[in-house]
């Protein structure tokens, strides 16, 4: 088994700035093969030839890129490799909630900016003891890793990282209630793969046009006129490209709206991403309607009081 040193690394982020201080704490931290790109197309295509020289590439995704959102890169990346560990690289402050989505849609990780070494190292060594943990993966110490590691954690979730039964599981959980070193919570329901099973499984985005997954966020104007819907850079110096009259008043006769997608492929304007979800084990596809939702019991770390 290679090691997190011998790792391929690909950033993708267009601040060259940022992706100079990445490569420079990366290094520090023992990882070598690192590339660099600025913008998702690149990012992609790198991945590609990557993947098919025999590398799955630890990847730093930056959050807002110019040219296709995360989730469209993501999505793809996951389609390809569906073992990919995508770290998230965002500037804005994010809540946990907003972290626990960007995780549920397939990060690995979520890095805030400004990167801080120590961050970046807490990541590199989980990977390690998670290389550690596929060599030996048993032992009650490494289920309370697991769980402290998260906030909470169904009993299906703790068994598929283990890659364990109930029967071993139980009782090993068990034993730690009974230690009062986690907490038994509510019952959690998850999604999970209706052709394995699993509940490994990542939400991916799509074009709802061409089901494509290459698009990106930008804003939108709506010409009232003569209807045009189309991205803000259509209308070069305020012509509108349908009807060639030029958009006079804000709010009268044409609105401006942030927060659309445009897709990449097709050049279809859309608000809202359709939605699947991928088995990281088996590959399939499938829509939340034909998703099984399974439920068991829920359990929570807790903390030595300091
Ligand atoms: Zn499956
Ligand atoms: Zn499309
Ligand atoms: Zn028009």
């Amino acid at each position: 088994m290679s090691s997190v040193e011998e790792n391929d690394v690909l950033i993708i982020e267009d601040s060259p700035a940022v992706g100079i201080l990445l490569r420079e704490f990366l290094t520090k931290l023992g990882l070598k093969k690192i590339r660099h790109c600025q913008n998702g197309k690149t990012g992609i295509e790198m991945f590609k030839e990557m993947v098919d020289s025999g590398s799955v590439p630890l990847v730093f995704l930056d959050y807002n890129l110019p040219d296709m959102t995360a989730y469209s890169i993501m999505s793809q990346m996951l389609s390809i490799r569906p073992d990919v560990k995508v770290v998230i690289e965002t500037a804005r402050e994010k809540s946990e909630e907003q972290i626990k989505d960007v995780i549920a849609q397939g990060a690995y990780q979520y890095l805030g900016k400004p990167i801080r070494l120590e961050k970046l190292r807490e990541i590199i060594d989980t990977l390690r003891i998670e290389e550690i943990q596929a060599i030996d993966a048993d032992g009650i110490e490494n289920i309370e890793e697991i769980i402290s590691n998260s906030t909470q954690i169904s009993l299906l979730r703790v068994m598929q990282y283990m890659d364990k039964p109930e029967e071993v599981i139980q009782p090993l959980i068990n034993k730690m209630v009974a230690d009062k070193k986690i907490v038994k919570i509510n019952d959690i329901k998850e999604v999970s793969c209706p052709r394995c099973g699993t509940i490994r499984v990542a939400q991916t985005f799509h074009c709802p046009k061409c089901k494509g997954t290459n698009f990106k966020q930008d804003k939108i104007i709506e010409h009232y006129k003569c209807g045009n819907v189309s991205p803000a850079q259509t209308y070069v110096e305020d012509k509108c490209p349908k009807c060639h009259e030029l958009i006079k008043i804000f709010g009268v006769d044409y609105r401006v709206q942030e927060n659309f997608y445009i897709c990449n492929d097709c050049g279809d304007v859309f608000a809202e991403i359709v939605t699947k979800y991928l088995c990281l084990k088996c590959g399939d596809k499938f829509a939340l309607e034909n998703a099984k939702i399974v439920s068991s019991p829920g359990y929570s770390y807790l903390r030595p009081s300091a």
